[in-house]
């Protein structure tokens, strides 16, 4: 029997590609009525993850359709030089979403950039109007980490009304946004972080696990119940052999060290899938899981943004 009896696999690349064919049709009708949706993303500096996301932002955008601007500035760029930026940008009509690929070098008061977008404009979500919109439950451009998330629970129909759920990680692009979400839907969350007593045992109580960490697969099975759904949002590198064969199942072994040796490191999220395959319900691997929902959710964000902006030229 294989280890992976009992787990099924929440297949992120398969939802992204359904939402992401929604956008590039909705995007073709208003094209017939000359409306194009446009995404400006800007990236200060040479952060080259950074470099990777934008780049693939920016091909999604070509892919579907949408218009989208690649803004680059040197890594010195001041706090006031990208408030210019930012201020042109939501003053410019074929721009619908303005996205600042975090993090920002050091010198740069993040907060006033978020701030400085235009809500209307802030397909990120981050914006202060937004996020209290949001917690009233109001409609709002949310999140797109957790926004995939749930996407991608509704779409394998996992039951989330009065579910157990606990969230790891509390920060404001990606916990905080989750729990909050998933009370909408009715869940009964738990909110845990690096503070947390006990973090395995309140973990063991979920119905679903959402781990946002951003640590080398923390999560093993000691933390999750027979049966669970487990949400693996972390992106995290593994870089040698022993961890590979820690951390992974032995039927992936083989591919991931095939990957080591060819690129030097492999991904793994927060959740270790040696111990949690074959115990959780419902799975999410790294890559192939959230990470694809991330940026078609930055596509219908876009759209949305798009058809609320323009709606009366529509
Ligand atoms: P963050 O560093 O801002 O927040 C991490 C959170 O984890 C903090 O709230 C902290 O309290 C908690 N934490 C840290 N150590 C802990 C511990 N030992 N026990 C319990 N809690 C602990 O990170 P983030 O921006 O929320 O991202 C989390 C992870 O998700 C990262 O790996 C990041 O790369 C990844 N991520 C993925 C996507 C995607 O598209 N798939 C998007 C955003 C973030």
């Amino acid at each position: 029997m294989s280890m992976e009896a009992g787990t099924q696999m929440l297949n992120g690349l398969l939802v992204a590609e359904a939402i992401k064919q929604g956008v590039a049709a909705r995007v073709s009708e208003l094209g017939q009525r000359g409306v194009r949706p446009g995404l400006a993303v800007v990236l200060v500096g040479e952060n080259p993850a950074s470099k990777v996301y934008v780049g693939s932002k920016v091909r999604t955008c070509q892919a579907l359709g949408l218009f989208s601007e690649k803004i680059e500035l040197a890594a010195e760029t001041t706090t006031e030089e990208l408030l210019a930026v930012i201020d042109h940008l939501n003053g410019r009509d074929e721009i619908d979403g303005i996205l600042v690929q975090l993090p920002l070098p050091p010198q740069i008061e993040a907060r006033l950039i978020l701030e400085a977008i235009d809500p209307a404009k802030d397909v990120d979500g981050f914006h202060a109007v937004n996020v209290g919109r949001m917690v009233r439950g109001e409609d709002s451009l949310v999140p797109c980490t957790p926004a995939g998330v749930i996407e991608m629970l509704d779409h394998y129909q996992i039951p989330l009304a009065g579910a157990n759920a606990v969230v790891i990680g509390r920060s404001d692009i990606v916990g905080k946004p989750m729990a909050m979400l998933l009370l909408h839907r009715h869940a009964t969350v738990t909110i845990c972080h690096s503070r947390t007593r006990d973090l395995a045992e309140v973990s063991r109580r979920a119905d679903i696990v959402i781990a946002a960490i951003g640590r080398t697969a923390m999560v093993n099975g000691d933390y999750i119940k027979d049966g669970a759904v487990v949400v693996d949002v972390g992106i995290n590198k593994v870089s040698t052999a022993d961890d590979v064969r820690r951390i992974f199942t032995d039927e992936e072994i083989p591919t991931r060290l095939e990957e080591l040796g060819r690129r030097g490191y492999t991904l793994v999220g927060d959740v270790g899938p040696r111990s949690v395959i074959g115990r959780a319900g419902w799975f999410s691997p790294v890559p192939g899981g959230v990470g694809p929902l991330t940026i078609a959710m930055l596509m219908k964000n876009t759209l949305r943004a798009a058809e609320a902006r323009r709606g009366r030229t529509m």
